[in-house]
């Protein structure tokens, strides 16, 4: 008898030492990977292996070398882009899935819980009862399963199949400048071209104007363009604005046109009462996309797409009949998991071979409740407004935008320096070097932001305060140096 060379027996005695490696990782006392990247690039730079040293010496190799040099995502302090390491309960049934159901097709627990969960997300942040959701890799595939069931819907209605037989006509995409540039992805994927995105003029929060997109839409008719969709944005990435929902609603559905909403980030902010009057209109979307793996906390490699009827997505997306499909289900007296392939997910977007994501937002969402993600919103959501007061009480601070959500963008300023951008580039950068607190930046206005995003569970209210006063005291040296040139 010939055994494979993997180890497939229990699972427990490793995961027992790769335990203990990751809750060392989880005390953050550990410095940046770079620190220490001659010794671990010696260690690991190896020719390809030819015969392997076993799954324990791999585990030792994971735990004495590799955990300790990973990301600093993870981290409390953490707060650049919208990103954060998963809870704990995701990583493990993440772990689950990889062990008991590597895929989501077919009748057994897991997928049962793909739309269990996709119901939950649903009803949870207030979809109408009528979406219908399918899970991909992130927000970059779910716009793109988003947008191709609106160019289905659209090109449907002058006669066009443009799955099957592509687009002939110029099409049009709207959107503010602050969208998301997987929007613009999605369009080049899809065929409707970067330049089919057109960008509406927004207000100075950074909020897309109605009129002008009323303007556009109604000129680019008048044109032969076809409208394809409107993306409007619920939370945009770099300040967390809220585009008015309702009045972009209202004018979709005057000129017939798709009518999308990113809440990639943002959509759990519903779940704030302070900020739930700006979701009105959010019932009238015809898509939708959230990322679980964002304020849900799962691990990365999960979001969620909705639109009003699957079979949308379906011609949109299906693969078509195959061979190696030919005979595998059956239609009737389904008495076997693998009778039938079940809801096909696989159909309504671009992945056959998936993980089982659903049981992972099952257990997020089990574990502490809707109401555990009101208190979690909340509070970054009152983080970011704690350190709005703060800013604008400190002589050297200006506050650029009034936090919608869980994003604070603010410059550290002083009247004696002419470049304030690269100022706050500076203490930007040292901060990321004292690898204490990590945000990011963006532009607002033309004015350099320092950008914490509040959305990790681990992350509270006193590392925003302490950053702020980071911020401060790099300030200041950074300026007592400049004034003595
Ligand atoms: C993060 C984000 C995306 C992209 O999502 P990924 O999961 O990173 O692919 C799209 N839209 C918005 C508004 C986002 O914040």
């Amino acid at each position: 008898m010939k055994h494979d060379k993997a180890n497939c027996k229990d699972l427990s005695p490793q995961l027992e030492q790769l335990g203990i490696y990751l809750d060392e990782f989880l005390k953050f006392n550990h410095g940046d990977a770079m620190m220490h990247q001659k010794r671990w690039k010696e260690i690991l730079h190896k020719p390809l292996p030819v015969d392997g040293i076993g799954i324990d010496k791999v585990i030792s190799m994971l735990g004495e070398h590799i955990v300790l040099n990973g990301s600093p995502i993870p981290k409390p302090t953490f707060t650049s882009f919208i990103t954060t390491g998963a809870t704990n309960v995701g990583v493990l049934a993440n772990l689950a899935v990889s062990v008991a159901a590597p895929q989501r097709i077919g009748h057994h627990a897991f997928s049962f819980l793909e739309e269990l969960s996709l119901k939950w997300i649903s009803e949870m942040f207030g979809l109408s009862d009528n979406m219908e959701g399918v899970y991909s890799s992130g927000g970059s595939t779910a716009n793109i399963l988003a947008l191709g069931a609106a160019r289905q819907w659209a090109y449907e209605k002058i006669d066009i199949d443009p799955a099957q037989d592509g687009i002939g006509q110029s099409s049009r995409i709207y959107a503010s400048s602050a969208s998301h540039h997987t929007i613009h992805r999605a369009a080049a994927v899809l065929g409707l071209g970067r330049n089919a995105v057109t960008i509406i003029d927004s207000d100075m929060q950074g909020r897309l104007l109605p009129k002008a997109l009323e303007q556009q839409i109604k000129s680019d008719i008048q044109n032969n363009y076809l409208p394809v969709a409107i993306i409007a944005n619920a939370g945009t990435t770099g300040t967390g604005s809220i585009d008015p929902l309702e009045r972009i609603a209202e004018i979709a559905k005057k000129y017939s046109v798709w009518f999308h909403v990113d809440g990639a980030y943002g959509l759990p902010g519903i779940l704030d009462e302070r900020v739930k009057p700006q979701y009105e209109g959010l019932h009238s979307a015809d898509s939708v996309i959230v990322d679980p793996h964002k304020w849900l906390g799962a691990p990365v490699g999960i979001g969620a797409t909705y639109v009003r009827d699957r079979k949308l997505l379906h011609r949109a997306f299906k693969q078509g009949d195959s061979d190696y499909l030919e005979g595998a289900c059956t239609d009737e007296n389904i008495q076997h998991s693998l009778d039938d392939l079940g809801i096909p997910y696989h159909d309504y977007g671009l992945e056959l071979s998936a993980p089982s994501r659903g049981a992972v937002v099952w257990a997020l969402i089990t574990e502490i409740g809707k109401a555990g993600f009101v208190d979690r919103v909340c509070r970054h959501n009152q983080i970011a407004r704690d350190m709005a007061e703060r800013v604008k009480h400190e002589d050297c601070l200006q506050l650029l935008i009034e936090p919608t959500l869980s994003i604070c963008c603010f410059r550290y300023f002083d009247d004696n320096i002419s470049d304030i951008n690269e100022l706050n580039r500076n203490i930007h950068r040292e901060l990321i070097r004292q690898n204490q607190h990590l945000p990011s930046t963006t532009v607002i206005n033309g004015q350099l932001a320092i950008r914490p995003c509040f959305i990790g569970a681990r992350t509270e209210e006193n590392h925003a305060f302490e950053l702020i006063d980071e911020v401060i005291r790099i300030g200041k040296q950074l300026c007592i140096l400049k004034n003595a040139v």
